[in-house]
């Protein structure tokens, strides 16, 4: 606007036209929903002396011209998703529903956050939502932008505005209540580190004997009456059982954590097999071990329980390789 008008105020002056009125009132042109000032007023001399530099006149202080939109007040367009639902048959599993849908047990969880939680899982009758394709929804928040879910998922902000049921359009404002649909993106499952081994040993006094494990592994409890199973919404097996029941060490090994964890174990115990794998024995009741005690194979070390993050009494047991959880049933056969 500014070039614009020192254009037409020097077209002016050339054609040897009366000088410009006191005033010129611009009429805003703003293609938005919202009202804007309805005009601006622009202040130019009065006269203009043969001779006065251009470069001295005003500055205009006009945007009215440009095609900006009111972050306050522009409306934009809601999600409009439709989902598939699916209620959950005795039996099921998450690899099996994820599977006769097409889609990932990881966009199972994408779509339905609380499958991780730790309980009987999975119950009848439970409703699902079965994600089109695989990513995750993702629940919008106040002060959610989509660069900041871009960063959060790794995923391009090109991919999340092309996937049409989102209804992103510029300026693509997001509504907090409203859901997102972040194509290609996987729900981080957060995964706990127990103490190292040379933690515990350097804090239990001395140096402790190094005990390697037989490299096998024993069922920590009797029953195999198992409520959930491995995958990648829990990464470990649940067996339930009558509150109370002994719990054995699956291989021998020395223990480097025994108590309470604040991250849904309950009460805990991690054994450490001195050949890169350990054991999680979760929801105990009871715990008859400590930190930097050398168990044997077999030993009972606590009792079955439903404490942290539990729906009901069971035993929550991990086997992890090199700090990475791995299905306990590939060394047990379940
Ligand atoms: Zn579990």
């Amino acid at each position: 606007m500014l070039v614009a008008a020192g254009v037409f105020f020097a077209m002016w002056r050339l054609a040897g036209q009366a000088p410009p009125p006191e005033q010129v009132v611009v009429d805003a042109v703003v293609e938005v929903a919202t009202p804007v000032a309805d005009s601006v007023v622009i202040d130019l001399p009065t006269a203009v002396p043969d001779g006065f530099p251009i470069s001295d006149l005003p500055v205009l202080q006009d945007s009215s011209l440009v095609p900006a939109f009111n972050p306050h007040t522009y409306q934009g367009n809601r999600p409009n998703h439709t989902f598939q639902t699916y209620v959950v048959v005795r039996g099921d599993t998450p690899n099996k529903i994820a599977e006769r849908f097409g889609i990932s047990p990881e966009t199972l969880l994408g779509g339905n956050p609380k499958l991780s939680e730790e309980s009987n899982l999975l119950q009848t009758d439970a409703e699902l939502i079965i994600l089109p394709i695989n990513g995750v929804l993702h629940d919008v928040a106040p002060g959610d932008t989509l660069e900041s879910i871009s960063l959060r998922y790794g995923i391009p902000v090109e991919d999340i505005i092309a996937y049409g049921p989102n209804n992103l359009e510029f300026p693509y404002r997001l509504y907090p209540e409203t859901q997102i649909l972040v194509p290609g993106a996987v729900r981080d499952v957060f995964v706990w580190t127990p103490p190292s081994l040379d933690t515990v040993r350097s804090s239990s006094g001395g140096i402790a004997p190094l005990i390697v494990g037989t490299g096998t592994f024993i069922f920590p409890v009797g029953s195999r009456n198992f409520t959930q199973f491995y995958w990648y919404g829990h990464r470990g097996v649940d067996i339930g059982l009558t509150e109370g029941t002994g719990v054995a060490a699956s291989d021998t090994g020395t223990v480097t954590f025994a108590g309470w964890n604040i991250y849904g174990y309950g009460n805990l115990i991690v054994v450490n097999h001195g050949n890169g794998f350990e054991t999680l024995y979760a929801h105990l009741s009871g715990i008859n071990v400590g930190p930097g005690q050398i168990v044997y194979q077999g030993n009972i070390i606590g009792a079955s329980g439903n404490t942290g993050n539990s729906s009901g009494p069971h035993l929550h047991f991990e086997i992890r390789i090199n700090g990475n959880p791995d299905d306990p049933c590939w060394y047990l056969g379940c």
